[in-house]
């Protein structure tokens, strides 16, 4: 019975080729699956990077849990900036997602320690080259500030959320300024030049 043997062995040629491909295919995943498990283990950070570089915390008019219509609460805090300002990571961590959706627009999610997501939403584009799985740092630029999603009639912003495993929380009390503090020493202007947007 030459032929089943030959069969056989094509047989078993044409499996492992097909579990290599399955394999190599969804092997990206896995690894991001691995980092997160790590993650789940490490402590959530409690101190988070303003994504936008030049923006101080003080400038932010707190809308968490703001009405939002339909019943809806603002669920994160509205950064606003020029159309293309660059959006940093708050947070060192994995790429989670990046995608499109009604209200959110262009989105970039970030899973970082204590497996809490980092929601960026209304990017006007994406940053080149960044993929789902990648690692990032507080230095990582995610993509461009604008207004897509429900934010269409809006001035372009940043709306940044934090998710927990139940659910939401305000990102605010978090943020920290990157500007220098002799940067906050020179700050000279009265409190009320500050830009304060409502949204
Ligand atoms: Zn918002």
């Amino acid at each position: 019975m030459r032929w089943v043997r030959r069969f056989s062995k094509l047989f078993a040629v044409f499996a492992v080729a097909l579990l290599l491909f399955v394999v190599t295919g969804a092997s990206d995943r896995l690894v991001l699956y691995a980092h997160i498990l790590k993650l789940y283990t490490q402590t959530p950070d409690t101190r988070l990077a303003m994504p936008l570089e030049d923006v101080r915390k003080q400038s932010i008019a707190d809308t968490w849990q703001a009405a939002r219509g339909e019943g809806r609460k603002h669920e994160g805090q509205d950064i606003f900036a020029t159309r293309g300002t660059p959006i940093l990571s708050a947070t060192s961590g994995y790429i989670y997602n990046i995608g499109e959706n009604n209200l959110g627009g262009q989105t970039v999610s970030i899973i970082g320690k204590g497996g809490r997501v980092y929601y960026y939403a209304h990017l006007d584009s994406y940053a080149r080259g960044i993929h789902i799985g990648d690692r990032v740092t507080t230095r990582t630029v995610l993509g461009y500030v604008g207004a897509t999603g429900n934010a269409q009639s809006t001035p372009p912003h940043l709306h940044f959320g934090v998710y927990t495993s139940s659910g939401a929380i305000n990102p605010l009390p978090m943020l920290t300024d990157r500007l220098p503090p002799t940067a906050t020493r020179q700050e000279t202007r009265p409190r009320s030049q500050l830009i304060n947007r409502k949204a």
